[in-house]
């Protein structure tokens, strides 16, 4: 990396991209330029592809590991990575905080520590997998672990490190080359990142970045014959776009997409707890998580008092989040904030900010007596604006939650666990929460259902996406 300007990580190396156009990597807090990168094509996305592909020769094209690593050495080197981006956890900080804005304690206590954790989860799960094999009087099958070759990892902006760590870990950790597409709104730490592996002794071609715009760069990645696998996290539309050009290719796709949580609130939960619960999942972030809260349904007695309090709840996380990403989004959120209004919403608090420094801010906006059929209320808006719907009783709650295109999770706030786990059972999503929100286990799956995706990551379900699981059958 130098200075204020990136290139692409290729082969151990930076490398210029062969046209001349960048982009700019603009802070959202007051607009003013951080760095820039460059606008990769085709032809950048094949000299990446290539070098990954030579290290996957070096591994006898996928017989071993890329580069001719073994397990032992893979998991030394996620290990010997997450050690020294650790010990310069306030750089990598910074820089995640100045590319999106998030508060620097953010990025210090939950991005950068996070993207550690996980490089450390897939170095010690790499160890721990077990060889499967099955026999029978006439026959002994071995199921053999082989990686599936050069991969694609394309990520999004609001949590940079953390998601590209996420799969990165288990993609090097089962073999693998990569080619990343980092967003290019957060450039930064995805660099950072490439150059520690290739000062950890990461063979070259191993982690190769490449920059640039969605549909140009990422689409190159997808449709390059030599990349066997992608993914992708980013929004539903973008991950339409990808399935249809990676499926008649016939490669592996996995596609973490948007939502449009609802989090279910019970007259009899615990009141406070639960109040600080789906605050947090409204608007941490500024609410730019795919998991977050954004339908807050409530049972009829507790509407009142909820809407009061998530209020003042609302005027406490101005001052914990920093603005949204881009002032286009900004306007995007802010679009839906007026359309509320239009169709008879209640703006309890919110909306646009003014922004002195030129930024994207928006503050924690509550709107209430919408339909819940409203435009506000079904797409997802990836801003700190919470919609709240009352429900009579259980079956109507569970007909709300699950009234959405989307699958990705959801909350239930109650003491009554037998209540909890039956409302559970019957959610539309690939993951709920009961009285807490976004406690992770990283062992355990974590993806979503309907237009949330298709696909599942975190532990083992990661580490079979990342390699090809092939069978050898020997008669007895
Ligand atoms: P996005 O879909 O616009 O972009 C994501 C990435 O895809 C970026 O790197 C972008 O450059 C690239 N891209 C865009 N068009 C492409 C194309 N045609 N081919 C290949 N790559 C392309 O999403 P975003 O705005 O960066 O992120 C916000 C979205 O991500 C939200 O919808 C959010 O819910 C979702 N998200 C989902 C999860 C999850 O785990 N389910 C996690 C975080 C974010």
């Amino acid at each position: 990396m130098k200075g204020d300007t990136l290139s692409n990580w290729i082969a151990g190396q930076a490398v210029e991209a062969a046209g001349s156009e960048r982009i700019e990597n603009l802070d959202p807090r007051d607009g003013t330029l951080i760095n820039t990168i460059p606008c990769s094509g085709p032809k950048d996305a094949e000299v990446a592809v290539s070098a990954a592909s030579s290290c996957m020769e070096q591994g006898g094209g996928g017989q071993g590991g890329a580069g001719g690593l073994n397990v032992a050495d893979r998991s030394a080197l996620l290990r010997s990575v997450a050690d020294s981006v650790e010990r310069r956890l306030e750089q990598y900080a910074e820089a995640e905080s100045r590319d999106t804005g998030k508060p620097l304690e953010v990025a210090m206590e939950v991005d950068i520590p996070r993207g550690v954790e996980n490089l450390r989860f897939f170095a010690q799960a790499i160890e721990e997998r077990q060889p499967m094999s099955f026999s029978s009087a006439s026959s002994v099958n071995e199921v053999l672990d082989r990686p599936v070759g050069s991969v694609a990892l394309i990520t999004p902006w609001n949590f940079p490190f953390h998601l590209l760590t996420w799969k990165l870990g288990p993609a090097i950790a089962m073999g693998n080359a990569i080619v990343a597409k980092p967003s290019e709104l957060t450039p930064t730490t995805a660099t950072m990142l490439a150059e520690e592996f290739t000062g950890a002794g990461a063979p070259d071609g191993l982690f190769n970045i490449l920059h640039g715009k969605g549909a140009e760069a990422g689409d190159a990645l997808v449709r390059s014959e030599n990349i066997n696998a992608v993914s992708f996290t980013g929004g539903t539309a973008t991950g339409r776009t990808i399935a249809e050009v990676a499926a008649p290719l016939l490669k592996k796709v996995s596609l973490e997409l948007g939502g449009k949580n609802p989090s279910v609130v019970f007259a009899d939960c615990e009141f406070s707890s639960t109040l600080e619960g789906i605050a947090k999942a409204a608007f941490f972030n500024s609410g730019q998580v795919c998991l977050c809260g954004s339908r807050i349904l409530v049972e009829d007695a507790l509407h009142d008092a909820l809407v009061e309090s998530l209020v003042e709840q609302a005027a406490q996380w101005s001052d914990r989040i920093g603005p949204l990403i881009t002032k286009e989004h900004r306007n995007k959120v802010a679009s839906y904030v007026a359309l509320a209004a239009k169709d008879g919403g209640r703006i309890m608090c919110g909306g646009e900010e003014e922004s002195p420094e030129d930024g994207a801010w928006f503050a924690p906006t509550v709107i209430c007596g919408l339909e819940h059929s409203s435009r506000t209320a079904q797409e997802e808006i990836f801003g700190p604006v919470v919609t709240i719907h009352p429900f009579k009783d259980e079956d109507e709650a569970l007909q709300l939650a699950n009234d959405t295109d989307f699958g990705l999770a959801g909350t239930i706030w109650t003491s009554d666990m037998v209540r909890a786990q039956r409302f559970a059972q019957k959610m539309e999503t690939g993951m709920v929460w009961v009285n807490t929100w976004n406690e992770r286990d990283l062992r355990v799956p974590f993806g979503g259902m309907k237009q949330s995706g298709s696909g599942r990551e975190g532990g083992r379900w990661s580490m079979d996406f990342f390699s090809e699981a092939r069978n050898v059958c020997v008669k007895q």
